[in-house]
């Protein structure tokens, strides 16, 4: 552990250790990737974003000043916070909005002169050199770089040598710098600063938050840091820290309303404390996010996160420089979170960026970031990865092995060609990717490695009709890896879903379905949304029945309507004598094929990978991971989802007994669509027939009026598909001729799969016996209009997400012989 941290008690309880699996549950977005880029900006806990959120919500309801006014004990406890994470006294610090903001007002506030000294360590961050090199330049103030160590830290002989040389105005160094796990050793530096009377300004942006920071200890007198790094606060939020007695001699160059009081025309004074380096307009609601990740760490112990931390780096190091062609370019003092690497004959903008479709998120830093330190150790870039308290084992596995197959990759001269330096204007960002913005798609199948995608995954998607579609689609809008294999050519017709319509309803025969009806009409307008198409067309429906059937459709807002007024509702149809109907004023129709396209096109733009004429053949359990076979050969992933419709029985055999595939012809009718059976006079309809139940759609697209009866035989759905038979066309055409009157000759006609349970109900939930791998099948015909909501809810249980609204359709309740 560094110089720095406070003595411990004579029988010290014994060293807290940190719960990872709480941390995660926590910080969602250790769900969405592994992320190793809290040097950059760490992930946000639950908490912090809702006091944001919370403050956010209390300026839109009752005005920014007086949520403030309201807020003001809470803003306060920030300071006390910061106070004592920094073993600082409360008016020595200062909220400022980023940590080189807190940098250059210190800077400025010690007016350096000409000829002044600047004693620099090379580990000092690029703004901080470029502010001391325009003062140089402008200003004639010496910047002296201090020569490192033979362990790569500052030498503190030469340190003390430049001190005794002559006075210097300022001694200033990063605790850890941006290019390497370097520590300073800070407490030295300190104390040689201060026995030389000399200021020492510390840049303490990547050590807050996981390592121990205590000015008194360390002997600065000014400190900056930032909240977005290991503090896990918002961006956007900084502090800086200055002791007396050195506080009450600077005075910031651009004094504010907030750091100091206009007393008469010409003449004002500052506040006392260190407020008086801050600014009158701020983030209050980026500062009480600041707060409440300031709470959670004080709550965890900085000691114990900081051992925590020392330790994941180390087995990172270890574990990288142990890889072939792997070089940890981490000078000897390193420790702590931050290990920095390259890859023989790779760009580290490469490295990062082939690791970020493997979903393992860091950065490249190039030299111009870091110049003192990297030109100096001959280095243009590194990749930068940075361990924190919500990574565990897995992560760390992840990033090995991702590794370990990028440089198996480039050995095989598979991996892509080196990219030119990023210009120096962007720090710390790589190209084309902001906070903001999802994960930078990578072109669908990127080159080199689209055939033989990686061969670990966090989700595949087998099956992409609508079930399987609609899943991955939300997985990658997660920022999942997510692999979609899909058996046949996309858009084929052997499964269940193609076609170029279906039926939504809000009428359902049981309650149990009402909250999940609600929940897909609700995707559906989402799905839109995304897809900026109209995939629904609500034309109403009619769901009729001889009035002495049991269980007659119902549901919000539908109502039971005579055959007179069926008859107003949708005169192209003519209900038998002794029927009634349910009128569902929401049904309609839904755009089948436009919804694939949808789902599909907003997956691939997501970055997900779409795999055709890929059947899997097979997969096992494998730890908490899944073995998969394909065609291709083996794939692992974290997590399964079978969205196999009529053939998941073969991936499921223990639901096979209680799976049944049923083959169902539709055929098209020649109807006028200007006629009472097109849209005027017909929206989406049932009929219970002797036939079976008649079920269709107004003729709209010149392709005629859309029937269908909603039964067949048993069938395999292995087994080749012939057309429908001239029995089955018989057989609807006599039901459609019996409430359709005017409809004509059939037209065209198509075969599809229905996978039927004993109760209708779907299958939805985990494999019993196989948590990694989940399941949605057993449409049981009227399963199209859940899609979008059941590919959502399936994203959210592999994200650990749990939803208990599905509990009604979980496969489990089949092998218990639990049914309603
Ligand atoms: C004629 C008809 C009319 C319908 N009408 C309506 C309606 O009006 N309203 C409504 O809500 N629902 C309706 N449905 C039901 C609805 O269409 C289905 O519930 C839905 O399409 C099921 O989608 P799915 O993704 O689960 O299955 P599918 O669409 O069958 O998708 C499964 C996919 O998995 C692939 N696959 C299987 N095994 C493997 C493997 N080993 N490797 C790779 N890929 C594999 C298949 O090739 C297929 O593409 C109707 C169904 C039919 C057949």
């Amino acid at each position: 552990m560094t110089a720095g941290t406070a003595a411990s008690p004579p029988n010290p309880p014994p060293p807290r250790t940190l719960n990872i699996a709480a941390e995660r549950a926590r910080t969602p977005g250790s769900f969405t990737g592994h992320h190793f880029n809290s040097a950059g900006a760490a992930l946000l806990a639950n908490g912090t974003v809702e006091a944001v959120i919370d403050h956010l919500r209390a300026e839109s309801l009752s005005g920014g000043y007086e949520a403030a006014k309201h807020a003001a004990p809470a803003l306060e406890a920030v300071y006390a916070r910061t106070a004592e994470l920094l073993g600082a006294r409360l008016e020595e610090v200062a909220l400022v909005e980023s940590a080189t903001a807190g940098w250059q007002r210190a800077v400025s506030a010690l007016r350096l002169r000409p000829g002044d000294r600047v004693l620099a360590a090379r580990s000092s961050y690029v703004s901080s050199a470029l502010h001391l090199l325009s003062v140089e330049r402008d200003h004639g103030v010496l910047v002296e770089l201090l020569p490192n160590g033979p362990d790569g830290a500052v030498d503190l002989e030469a340190l003390e040598a430049a001190l005794r040389a002559g006075p210097a105005a300022l001694v200033t160094a990063a605790h850890v710098p941006t290019s390497s796990g370097l520590v300073e050793p800070v407490a030295a530096i300190g104390e040689l600063a201060r026995a030389h009377g000399v200021p020492f300004l510390l840049d303490a942006t990547q050590s807050l938050g996981q390592l121990p920071v205590d000015m008194g200890t360390i002997g600065c007198d000014l400190l900056i840091g930032t909240g977005r790094k290991f503090l896990r606060g918002p961006r956007g939020t900084g502090l800086l820290a200055v002791r007396r007695p050195l506080l009450d001699r600077l005075a910031p160059e651009a004094p504010d309303v907030r750091g100091a009081r206009w007393t008469a025309e010409r003449s004002w004074e500052l506040v006392p404390d260190a407020k008086r380096f801050e600014l009158w307009e701020a983030a209050h609601a980026l500062r009480l996010g600041l707060g409440a990740a300031l709470a959670d760490l004080s709550a965890l112990g900085v000691d114990t996160v900081a051992r925590h931390l020392d330790t994941l780096g180390a087995s990172l190091r270890e574990r990288l420089s142990a890889l072939p062609g792997v070089h940890v370019t981490d000078p000897p003092a390193a420790g702590g979170a931050i290990v920095t690497f390259v890859v023989d004959g790779m760009d580290a903008s490469d490295v990062q960026r082939q690791l970020a479709y493997r979903r393992v998120h860091l950065i490249a830093v190039p030299a111009g970031h870091g110049r003192w330190d990297m030109d100096h150790r001959g280095l243009t870039k590194v990749v930068r990865a940075s361990v924190h308290v919500y990574n565990d084992e897995d992560d760390l596995d992840a990033l090995v092995e991702a590794v370990r197959e990028i440089v198996r990759l480039q050995q095989r001269g598979k991996a892509p060609s080196p990219s030119p330096e990023p210009s120096p204007s962007e720090p710390d960002i790589p190209p084309a990717f902001s906070a903001t913005d999802p994960e930078p798609a990578p072109t669908p199948h990127p080159p080199d490695i689209s055939r033989s995608f990686s061969r670990r995954h966090d989700a595949i998607v087998v099956g992409l009709g609508v079930h399987g579609s609609a899943t991955l689609r939300h997985l990658a809008a997660r920022g999942l890896d997510v692999l979609g294999l899909e058996q046949f050519r996309l858009g084929h017709d052997l499964g269940s879903s193609h076609g170029e319509t279906r039926m939504i309803r809000r009428a359902y025969p049981h309650p149990d379905w009402d909250a999940l009806v609600d929940t897909a009409y609700q995707a559906w307008t989402e799905l839109e949304g995304a897809s900026k198409a109209q995939l629904l067309d609500i034309t109403g429906g009619l769901y009729a029945a001889p009035d002495d059937r049991p269980d007659p459709l119902r549901g919000p807002g539908c109502r039971q309507v005579g055959a007179e007024e069926a008859a107003r509702i949708f005169p192209g149809l003519r209900l038998p004598t002794g029927f009634t109907a349910v009128h569902d004023p929401r049904a309609g129709i839904i755009d089948a094929q436009e919804t694939l396209r949808a789902q599909l096109t907003l997956a691939e733009r997501s970055g997900a990978r779409i795999e055709d004429n890929s059947p899997v053949l097979g997969w096992e359990p494998d730890g908490d991971e899944v073995v998969v076979r394909t065609g291709e050969g083996i794939l692992r992933t974290r997590r399964l989802v079978l969205c196999t419709g009529p053939w998941t029985a073969a991936q499921v055999p223990s639901l096979a007994p209680h799976l049944t595939v049923t083959r169902i012809v539709n055929a098209y009718f020649a109807a006028d669509p200007t006629g009472p059976l097109g849209p005027s006079g017909l929206g989406s309809f049932s009929v219970d027939l002797p036939q079976g139940l008649l079920y269709g759609f107004p003729a709209t697209d010149g392709r005629g009026l859309k029937a269908g009866l909603d039964s067949g035989p048993t069938w395999t759905p292995e087994a080749p598909r012939p057309d429908a038979t001239a029995e089955e066309l018989a057989l609807l055409a006599e039901a459609v001729a019996q409430v359709l009157p005017g409809a004509g000759p059939v037209t065209e006609s198509l075969t599809c799969l229905y996978t039927m349970t004993a109760d209708r109900r779907f299958v939805v939930g985990e494999v019993p016996g196989a948590p990694q791998v989940l399941v949605a099948s057993a449409c049981s015909g009227h399963g199209f209009k859940f899609g979008p909501a059941i590919g959502e809810a399936l994203a959210d249980l592999v994200c650990g997400i749990a939803r208990p609204d599905l509990d009604f359709l979980s496969p489990a309740r089949l092998l218990s012989g639990r049914t309603p």
